[in-house]
């Protein structure tokens, strides 16, 4: 038995990656899980393949109301909110000579607002229960910019910004954040610059299987109340990235 049996987790960004391969290692663990993503289908396949201890509901980080509606649906099933993973993230990466005005505002809107939205969704609920801990999924770009990485580096620097202020506000409240270093998923799979596309693939030459930063989030969340893992990095042995 492990602090995390019956916890009830809510993970968003689960339909493929870091929040999918967390939710194996979560249920693995013993929590009982709410996932959500905007691809169903992935869900549906993933909570079929994990069991009753998983539910899923489609959601759209970006819209406060939905991320209200999904924690409601994930405190109907299991009667109550212990966690919730912030990961779902987007990397358009570009220069920003290239002007991809709309891609920096999706960066902004999924990144950063989502994650403010999800604390919202959570955060009355943390406050009334004196208990819970949100855990952000930021990266290695929340401490260091890289060229084509500035928009990212700043959500991301945002998101680690945003975890210590939670961390700080709150006694009985838990914040973590998760930087993960570059690991093999889908992340940059909607980069259009085709030579920034060809950079990355360079990058995950040398790059971590999901489960690596998986272990990590169960890490954190696994601790007694009263341990606050303010934050892991993890990065493929000796890389800079
Ligand atoms: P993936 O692209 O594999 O997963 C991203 C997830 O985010 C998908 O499940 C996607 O689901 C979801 N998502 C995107 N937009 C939305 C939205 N508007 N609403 C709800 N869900 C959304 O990438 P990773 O697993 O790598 O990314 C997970 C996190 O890890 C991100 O925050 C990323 O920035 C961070 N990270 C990743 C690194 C890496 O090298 N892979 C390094 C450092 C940090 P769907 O499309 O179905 O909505």
């Amino acid at each position: 038995m492990t602090n995390l049996n019956e916890k009830v987790v809510l993970i968003t960004g689960a339909s493929s990656g870091i929040g999918e391969a967390a939710a194996r290692e979560l249920a693995a663990a013993g929590a009982r899980l709410f996932v959500g993503a905007r691809r169903g289908e992935r869900l549906a396949a993933l909570a079929d393949e994990l069991g009753s201890n998983v539910g899923w509901r489609t959601l759209d980080v970006t819209d406060s109301a939905d991320f209200d509606a999904f924690v409601d649906a994930a405190e109907a099933r299991f009667g109550r909110v212990d966690a919730l993973v912030n990961n779902a993230g987007v990397m358009p990466l570009s220069p920003l000579a290239a002007l991809k005005r709309d891609e920096w505002k999706r960066m902004v809107d999924v990144n950063i607002h989502g994650v403010l939205n999800g604390i919202a969704a959570v955060l009355p609920r943390f406050i009334a229960q004196k208990n819970g801990h949100v855990v952000n999924v930021a990266s290695v770009g929340a401490h260091l910019v890289v060229p084509t990485g500035a928009v990212y580096c700043g959500t991301k620097y945002a998101v680690w910004a945003i975890s210590e202020g939670l961390r700080q506000e709150h006694d009985e409240i838990r914040s973590t954040v998760i930087s993960p270093g570059v690991t093999d998923t889908e992340l940059g799979h909607d980069i259009t610059d085709p030579q920034v596309a060809g950079a990355l693939e360079g990058w995950r030459r040398k790059s971590l299987r999901p489960d690596a930063i998986a272990r990590a989030i169960r890490f954190a969340l696994e601790q007694p109340d009263g341990v606050d893992v303010n934050e892991i990095v993890v990065r493929p042995t000796a890389a800079d990235m």
